[in-house]
């Protein structure tokens, strides 16, 4: 499905949307440029889960898990080029059988990931629009 946002509002709108068609062990792949509105998407999806803290961009470590109604685990590996060659064991503690993933520049883990449930792009549009592939 392809959807047009005018507004980070509206992204996080169908990241909650997305959020209802997933539950435990699955695992949302999310790519766009910097500033494409990853971040933004996954805040609606994580409220959507039940979260109710702030869903921030994680950046001193991969990755922040919340709770909500499942666990839910938010991964950003901009800076991981290679995960093959970091410990294979980093994923373990936030890609779980009981939680919901989502995970931003993914390249690196997905030669290491069992189960991609679904894959999210974002680009650009022009101003504050993005388009949205689900
Ligand atoms: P990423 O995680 O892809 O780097 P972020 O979600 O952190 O991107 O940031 C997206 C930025 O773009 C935010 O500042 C957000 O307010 C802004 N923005 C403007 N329009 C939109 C839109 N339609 N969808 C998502 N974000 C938007
Ligand atoms: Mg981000």
């Amino acid at each position: 499905m392809t959807a047009r946002t005018r507004s980070a509002a509206e992204t996080e709108a169908v990241g909650e949307r997305l959020a209802a068609e997933l539950g435990p062990g699955d695992v949302v792949l999310v790519s766009g440029e910097l500033g494409a509105g990853k971040t933004t998407l996954i805040r609606g999806a994580a409220r959507g889960l039940g979260v109710t803290e702030p869903v921030t961009s994680p950046t001193f470590t991969i990755g922040h898990t919340y709770s909500g109604r499942v666990p839910v685990s938010h991964l950003d590996l901009y800076r991981l080029a290679e995960l093959e060659q970091e410990d294979p064991a980093l994923l373990d503690d936030y890609v779980t059988p009981r939680s919901v993933s989502f995970i931003e520049w993914p390249a690196a883990a997905e030669p290491l990931l069992e189960r991609i449930t679904r894959r999210v792009e974002i680009r650009h549009a022009g101003g504050d629009e993005r388009e949205i592939d689900s």
